[in-house]
């Protein structure tokens, strides 16, 4: 027998209105998964999150939390903690007191209220801070209360929305370790907002791309690197991004051959029908530099951006290609880059409808 989802989404519609938020959105939460909710503005994903928190009614389907049909059942009663990106915390009361509010209105004695409060502030590092008000707080620190009051309650799973976006690049990459550890530790289950797809990547065992209140595909993070479902999710997921190129299949049989335009014929990995229209993907890291000789293309550089340990080289050609070689690479713009690429790196999407084909 499966365990029971922690939380089960079937067929999950939303309406505001005329306008439908949320299309049949099937979603299932095994106890202690971090799942993430992934994409561009007004995907939804907000949407998705608060109708779990009961913040949004939904229009159809059905939502369970533990197995229970929560429908109808109001957000203080789903049992579930929401971190919000603006924290909320209460600007006139202590961090110790922000972190044990909920539990003095459960009715909790101030002597286990004050317990329960050391023990997060020992989880979430603010040991030192519980007599501080929050404008006494880095932005890091007010996001730890934050979390620390949502722990607190342990509730059924944590709701997290962008909760970083308002932090600093650094703070950002920091807390989103400190996160996934918390997690780890506390074997909580999370569903995590957010459009930044390597926060996603990083942090979720699952993720879950949305466009238009569709799911696109979800799965384990390097699935959907690896073997995106179509051009969405490739162009989505993976920074800097897929580099893409209009071709057409000359021939069929098992190793069917794309045209480039104006570039060269390659074997494909698989069968497509003949003179089908596709587009070829190929990520940055598999385009590498390579001698005249083994070259299956030569491109001009367009373009050099330096990071230090990787470099990225885009080609001065239309479309470009994004190139990304570890190292520092002794060259200039305008130079001719040979490259050459594996075959088998190659993702094959058919052009009329974007779909991956396997
Ligand atoms: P963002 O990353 O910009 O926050 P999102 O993916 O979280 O975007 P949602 O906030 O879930 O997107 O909104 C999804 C869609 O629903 C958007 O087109 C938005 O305009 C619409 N929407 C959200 N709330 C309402 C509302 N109360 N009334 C009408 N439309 C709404």
């Amino acid at each position: 027998m499966t365990a029971t989802p922690q939380i089960e989404l079937i067929r999950v519609d939303k309406h505001y209105g005329a306008f439908h938020a949320l299309k049949g959105i099937d979603l299932s939460i095994p106890k202690g998964q971090f799942v993430a909710l992934v994409g561009p503005s007004g995907c939804g994903k907000s949407t998705l999150l608060r109708s779990i928190a009961g913040l949004e009614s939904i229009s159809g389907g059905e939502m369970r939390i533990a197995g229970d049909v929560v429908n109808n059942v109001p957000p203080r009663k789903r049992d579930l903690a929401m971190v919000f990106q603006s924290y909320a915390l209460y600007p006139h009361m202590t961090v110790r007191k922000n972190l044990t509010y909920s539990l003095r209105l459960q009715g909790a004695d101030t002597a286990t209220a004050n317990k329960a409060a050391e023990d997060v502030a020992k989880i979430t590092g603010l040991d030192q801070l519980l007599d501080r008000y929050p404008r006494q707080l880095s932005g890091g620190q007010r996001q730890r209360v934050a979390m620390g009051r949502a722990i607190i309650r342990d509730p059924k799973a944590f709701l997290f929305d962008e909760p970083l976006s308002n932090l600093d690049a650094a703070l950002r990459v920091h807390m989103r370790a400190e996160i996934r550890k918390l997690h780890n530790r506390l074997g909580a289950t999370s569903v995590y907002v957010t459009h930044d797809q390597i926060e996603a990547m990083t942090m979720a065992d699952h993720v879950v791309v949305l466009r238009d209140g569709v799911v696109e595909q979800q799965g384990a993070p390097l699935d959907l690197y690896d073997r995106p479902a179509n051009l969405f999710v490739a162009g989505f997921i993976g920074s800097p991004a897929m580099n893409f190129v209009d071709a057409t299949v000359r021939e069929d049989g098992l190793s069917a051959k794309a045209a480039l335009p104006g570039g060269p014929v390659i074997q494909l990995p698989l069968r497509v029908q003949p003179n089908e229209d596709i587009v070829l993907g190929l990520r940055p890291e598999y385009l590498k530099l390579a001698s005249q000789s083994k070259a299956k293309l030569t491109v001009p550089l367009g373009v050099i951006e330096v990071t230090g340990s990787t470099t990225y080289l885009v080609s001065d050609t239309d479309p470009e290609l994004m190139i990304a070689v570890q190292g520092r690479p002794d060259l200039k713009v305008g130079d001719r880059m040979p490259l050459t690429f594996d075959d088998n790196a190659l993702h094959v999407f058919r052009r009329a409808d974007g779909l991956a084909l396997t």
